[in-house]
This record gives C-alpha cells, structure tokens and sequence, in this order.
C-alpha cells in the first residue's frame, strides 16, 4: 500500500509526464505545485516549398520537423527539471540562462532562435519597403547593400554551428553579430547582447542538401527570403 507521500510523488511524477505531452487539464494541476512548461512549435506560416528555390523543401521538412522539434521537446524537458514549477517566460530565463544547464542553454536557445526563424522568412519577392526599418537600417549601416555585407560577414566567419543576428542593443542602436551553437543576443553569456530582429541559422542542417559546402551561396540567397514586415514589427514592438 502507498503511504501518503509516494502517493503524492506517483501523481506528481504522472501529471508531470502528462504534461510534457500537453494532456493535462487545468483542473488537475490547480493544487500541484509542478506545473507542467508546454513549449510548442508553431505550424510554419508557408508551405515546406515555399521557400524554393532557395531553401528547399525537403531541408525545411527536417529543419522543422526532425532538429526543431527535438529542441522543443528538450526544452521542455529540461524546464521540468529546472523551473521548479514556475511558469517563466522563455525570454526571461535566456537573460538569466547562466544560471541554468547546458541542456536548457541549448533547447531553449535553440526553440527560440528557429520560433523567430520561421517567421522571419517567407515566400520569395518582397523587398525592403520605406518605414521605420528601413530608416534604421539607413542610419545605422547608411545603404542596404552594406547592411547586407556585414550581416553576411557576421555569417560567413561563424566557425562551425551558429547564428549571425540584426539586433538591437540597450541604446536602441541596430548591431550585427553572430553567436556559436543555439546562443542567441538574449543570452547573459553572450558577448552581442540585445533584442534579436532577425537571425540567420548557419548550422550546416539549415543548407547541406542543397548547397553542400557553400554556405555563401546560402547565405547570399537567403536574403530573398527575409520578411521585413515581420522585422520591422519586432523594432518597433508589434
Ligand atoms: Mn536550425
């Protein structure tokens, strides 16, 4: 027979595993002090080929479903673990992610880093339009094709697994910079620190179907790609 505390820590373990698969009603959880961190990925806004024929569709299928899903389910995992039932925001735990695992530094940066990727690309044939990115991006870099070359700098000199960024720093200024692995501008350990606007995935599972060993012509086609109104939104707090 149980006693009353393994009572307790088998339901506890049970509503804790339900949760992780999103199973669990509010109700069960109102009097349980572990809560379950549902992080889930959004469907992507487009199509796996919508992307063609710069990013392909068989790259964004895996990209999404295979190596974006398991940070997601790591992360997940690793908040049961570490949050110790509070309900934190993803954001505010990257700004303290020092404090945390190596297992939450990467699922967690790595959950949020492709969240903001999906939306940060869509279909091709939209180009920068007149607003206020535009007229930061002016300021800051003075033309877009020089904006262009320091982000694909910021890109092409990542060594190994990473992420270039546009990013806006604590004076509002936009930055370019890249981080290693999942890391991102959020990130308390990270040496480019603020608001992420726009990041590139150079993690060779991003392009290595399509474009092998040549993360330049990746980098330079993906610019097609790019949402400014999703950006532009993120500047100014939409
Ligand atoms: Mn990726």
């Amino acid at each position: 027979m149980h006693t009353n505390s393994s009572r307790r820590k088998f339901i506890s373990t049970t509503v804790m595993a339900a949760g992780a698969m999103g199973m669990v009603p509010g109700a069960l959880l109102a009097n349980d002090s572990i809560q379950p961190t549902p992080f889930a990925q959004t469907p992507l806004p487009y199509a796996y080929n919508a992307l063609e024929p710069y990013v392909d569709a068989m790259t964004m299928e895996i990209h999404h479903t295979k190596h974006a899903a398991a940070y997601t389910k790591n992360l997940n995992d690793a908040a049961l673990a570490e949050f110790k039932g509070e309900n934190l925001s993803l954001e505010l735990v990257l700004s303290n992610i020092s404090k945390y695992s190596a297992k939450l530094r990467n699922n967690g940066g790595g959950h949020y880093n492709h969240e903001l990727f999906w939306k940060s690309m869509q279909a091709t044939g939209t180009a920068l339009h007149e607003g206020p990115l535009k007229q930061a991006l002016m300021s800051n870099f003075n033309s877009f094709e020089n904006f262009k070359t320091k982000m694909s700098e910021a890109a092409m000199t990542r060594f190994g697994s990473g992420w270039a960024w546009l990013y806006m720093d604590g004076e509002k200024k936009l930055q370019i910079g890249s981080t290693p692995n999942q890391d991102n501008p959020l990130m308390d350990v990270s040496p480019v620190k603020g608001q992420p606007l726009l990041g590139l995935d150079v993690w060779e599972h991003a392009y290595y179907l399509k474009y092998q060993n040549r993360r330049a012509d990746y980098v330079n086609n993906w610019f097609n790609l790019v949402n400014w109104k999703f950006v532009e939104g993120r500047l100014i707090g939409k």
